[in-house]
């Protein structure tokens, strides 16, 4: 769906009253998806644009804070709050009603597709602040390269599938949730190559594939959070008798780097300060994300203040910006004191007069800074 274009009112696609309930808005959905069915609709070219509009139209109506949203502030106000509904990753509509009903629908005849397949890479901080290419091992289903993926021994013939007549496919009935539907699978007996070995592979067994283990350079890319998953497509399990490939998933962790606490593209630091050297200020190294920094600490600063470092904090993934590092003062009272310390407190604290301690702050702010919710 093209994001330029001005999307039509939610209401106006599913045929709603503005007023529908949710029970409405899901029968109205079910009822345009059950129209617009491959399996039913097979020839309407625009059947799969009008299915994504309606699925993001429910996609709206169907939750009740994006609903209100919508209604009072239109499409805008859901770009602007974050929400961006967006259909064009999924491969085809049977993916899109495979997503929204749960399997079932897409009913692809011939050779089955290679399945997809997830590993997980861990990374530091410092690495998906750079960005790193990460060696990623896995077992995979490959092509067996002993018969070339037909199945048969080599020299051996290949005969007709007596199941299915040789055109790899069968008839089915299914249940979908649009009801009873007639659909094309793939032959059993032959995968749906429509001919099958008279004498099978030695080191497949006749299936055609083989499992081993693959390597793969995967290029993660700077500004990659905690738990995104970056897709390499077609590097999953090989397909049947020449289907595609499916992909590969691969689930970044980002280890735990105890210096820092990240905020989306801003990074948080603590930095211990003894109290004299807050009331004094002075020039502090502080952690960054490359060795430390020097930051100035202005006189008087106060326990729980906080120094923001413009730029210092993670690339933005995919742009040119970086977030900020913001830097926590822990104001440290000294303890266990020798005796000259004590001394010198004590002659500092015949000398304190209200002024010394004296703040812009509310009483409110106060309250909020001694139960430490500093909101940085
Ligand atoms: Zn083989
Ligand atoms: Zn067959």
């Amino acid at each position: 769906m093209s994001t330029t274009s001005t999307p039509r009112d939610p209401y106006e696609v599913l045929r709603v009253q503005r007023d529908a309930s949710e029970q409405e808005i899901k029968k109205a959905f079910r009822q345009m998806a059950r129209e617009l069915h491959p399996d039913v609709n097979a020839h309407d070219p625009d059947a799969e644009e009008k299915f994504k509009e309606a699925a993001e139209a429910y996609e709206i109506l169907s939750d009740p804070d994006r609903r209100a949203t919508y209604d009072r502030y239109g499409h805008d106000g859901l770009r602007s709050g974050g929400y961006a509904p967006n259909f064009d990753g999924f491969g085809s509509i049977g993916d899109l009603f495979d997503a929204f009903f749960g399997g079932g629908a897409s009913g692809r005849a011939g050779p089955a597709a290679g399945a997809d397949i997830a590993v997980a890479v861990e990374i530091d901080l410092i690495e998906a602040a750079d960005g790193v290419t990460m060696d990623v091992s896995y077992e995979a289903v490959d092509r067996c390269e002993h018969c070339h993926g037909n199945g048969a021994e080599p020299g051996t013939p290949i005969e007709t599938c007596e199941r299915c007549g040789g055109n790899g496919q069968l008839q089915a009935t299914t249940r979908t949730p649009f009801g009873q539907m007639v659909r094309t699978i793939a032959c059993d007996a032959c995968h749906g190559d429509g001919r099958v070995p008279t004498e099978p592979c030695r080191d497949c067994r006749g299936r055609g594939r083989v499992s081993g283990r693959r390597k793969l350079d995967v290029d993660v890319p700077a500004g990659i959070s905690d738990g995104q998953r970056i897709r390499i497509s077609g590097r999953g399990h090989a397909g049947e008798m020449g289907a595609p490939a499916g992909d590969l998933y691969v689930l970044v962790r980002v280890r735990e780097d105890e210096r820092f606490v990240r905020e989306g593209d801003h990074l948080i630091t603590a930095v211990d300060v003894p109290a004299p050297v807050a009331a004094l200020g002075g020039t502090l190294e502080v952690a960054a994300l490359e060795g430390s920094v020097s930051i100035d600490l202005p006189a008087g600063t106060q326990p729980g203040d906080a120094l923001t470092l413009r730029d210092q904090g993670m690339p933005s993934l995919g742009r040119s910006r970086r977030g900020d590092l913001r830097v926590v003062v822990n104001v440290v009272i000294p303890r266990r004191l020798t005796e000259e310390q004590r001394d010198l407190l004590e002659q500092l604290k015949a000398t304190l007069t209200p002024e010394n301690l004296r703040s812009e702050e509310s009483m409110f702010a106060k309250l909020r800074r001694a139960l430490g919710s500093q909101a940085a």
